[in-house]
């Protein structure tokens, strides 16, 4: 009991409100939404941001329960918990589940919908700005035979250790890096052209191909490179990053085409 309205009440508390959250706090408080909304059997919360009485901005939870009166008018109590703690711990445990949702369990490195994602915002880019974008996507050759030759843990290990290379190679550019799918990995090169990228790429061509992998023979990777052009939809750069891949393929893998 404040002994105030209840107008300057609510006027009181939600300038202790984080500004963001104060059209919500408004929102339960509304005398129209607790007349209509709030059960008197049961309490109703939000959590939200409010400063604590060092000024500091706090994770709390905001509860409402309506009484209701014999008289059939009500009374409204609210209570203010600490949650600040376990709202902590909740952020930085739903951050790590989002990174995780973008990465490939296997590799560790971006995953086909993260790199898919990445592709639009660049595109978005080039569209807005004119930020160059190149596009190269490589695939390891004869990769079947090493499954079908070590097994397929071998293979997996050859996977990891060629991205995890490669992401290091990368990390000194302004790169977007991540498995496609099977043993095919993407690479989006920000305010890199063609040209440049390509230089890139022959670099891990050739540090792929002189890798010493443990108990397997030489792997080599077959490189398709692209500058992407405005007005050209992701799916349509896809295809021609693909096309130039395959290219190198047919031109006896072990090498990069520029498309
Ligand atoms: P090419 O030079 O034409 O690319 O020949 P390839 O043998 O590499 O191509 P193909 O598409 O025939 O084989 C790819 C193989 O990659 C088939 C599949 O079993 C294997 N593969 C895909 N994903 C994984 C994986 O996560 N781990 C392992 N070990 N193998 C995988
Ligand atoms: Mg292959
Ligand atoms: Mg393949």
């Amino acid at each position: 009991y404040t002994g105030l309205k209840f107008s300057q009440w609510r006027m009181n508390i939600v300038n202790m409100i984080f500004p963001d959250d104060q059209n919500l706090f408004l929102e339960y408080t509304d005398p129209e939404f607790l007349r209509n909304h709030l059960e008197s059997r049961r309490s109703t919360s939000i959590d939200c941001q409010m400063m604590n009485l060092e000024g500091k901005y706090i994770w709390v939870k905001l509860i409402f329960k309506k009484i209701q009166k014999a008289d059939d008018s009500f009374c409204f109590v609210f209570m203010v918990q600490d949650i600040h703690d376990t709202s902590m711990k909740l952020i930085e445990d739903l951050k790590k589940y989002e990174e995780m949702s973008n990465r490939d369990p296997l590799t560790g490195i971006y995953n086909h919908g993260k790199i898919k994602e990445e592709l639009t915002s660049a595109l978005k880019r080039l569209k807005d700005d004119g930020t160059a974008v190149s596009l190269a996507m490589f695939d390891i050759d004869y990769f079947k035979n090493v499954n079908d030759t070590y097994g397929h843990a071998t293979g997996d290990y050859v996977i990891k250790s060629i991205s995890g290379m490669v992401n290091e190679y990368l990390s000194e550019y302004n790169t977007h890096f991540g498995r496609w799918g099977g043993e095919e990995f993407v690479i989006i090169a920000n305010e890199i052209d063609s040209d440049e990228l390509q230089h890139i790429c022959e670099e891990l061509r050739i540090r792929i191909s002189n890798y010493k992998f443990s108990n397997v023979n030489q792997i080599t990777c077959s490189f398709g490179v692209i500058g992407v052009t405005l007005g050209e939809t992701s799916l349509q750069a896809c295809e021609r990053v693909d096309k130039a891949m395959y290219k190198a393929k047919s031109n006896g893998r072990n090498c990069v085409v520029c498309g």
